[in-house]
């Protein structure tokens, strides 16, 4: 069976959106310096073009859950590591970029994503942070996804502790139920995992995590009786 962590670790070091000229005049013409600034039209085909591009350099999987997105990234979340209501002037940079579903992006919010508050930073986009350790969570761009998460028992994704996994799992809600069937749908492994969630809903004690576990459980139940 193929290993769900080997499937999930892809990175985007290297890996940003090489923004075209025509693209680049756009965004020097119209500095960004309100969150709102986000939706001018003459955004339009930039937006598109990075939703794509993320979309597929991360292997149509969330930055966060890494549950499966669209191919084109349509219908799922440009996410902004840094939200754009912290830093408006930073909406643009592309290591700031990355493509979440919906729930990641917005679970995570308009909390600082950032070691120091976010007035201790400039607003110009080159002052971004290039370096991880200037991130609270992990970041895409920066960070191998498989040092602050693992996969457990075949399909239960847990944070590494002592790594930005825990405050990322907290942030972006990740003990849903419906990453645990993503995951099952991509091993493909819907009858057994039935038995597998039935045995860690036995040693679960956190209530929120158990009630979720149930869901799973229910859709997984109806999947298997759907087919
Ligand atoms: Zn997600």
């Amino acid at each position: 069976m193929a290993k769900l962590d080997k499937i999930l670790d892809y990175s985007l070091k290297g890996k940003t959106y090489p923004v075209k000229n025509a693209e680049q005049a756009i965004l020097n013409a119209n500095p960004t310096y309100l969150k709102d600034d986000w939706e001018k039209s003459c955004f339009k085909n930039l937006k598109s073009n990075v939703r794509k591009h993320y979309a597929r350099r991360q292997n149509r999987k969330c930055a966060y859950c890494r549950i499966t997105i669209s191919p084109d990234g349509s219908g799922n979340a440009i996410e902004h590591i840094v939200p754009r209501i912290k830093k408006p002037q930073w909406m643009f940079v592309q290591h700031n970029l990355s493509i979440a579903c919906i729930n990641c992006n917005s679970s995570k919010g308009v909390e600082n994503t950032m070691m120091q508050h976010e007035n201790n930073y400039g607003h110009s986009p080159n002052h971004c942070p290039t370096d991880t350790n200037e991130f609270k969570i992990f970041n895409p761009h920066f960070d191998k996804w498989s040092d602050h998460f693992e996969i457990q028992d075949e399909f239960f994704l847990v944070p590494k502790p002592n790594t930005k996994g825990p405050d990322t799992y907290k942030l972006c809600n990740l003990h849903r139920y419906i990453i645990v069937l993503d995951y099952i749908d991509e091993l493909n492994v819907r009858k057994k995992s039935f038995k597998s969630i039935t045995k860690r809903l036995r040693k679960e004690k956190r209530p929120h995590v158990k009630e979720q576990l149930e869901l799973a459980k229910e859709s997984i139940l109806e999947m298997i009786e759907n087919n």
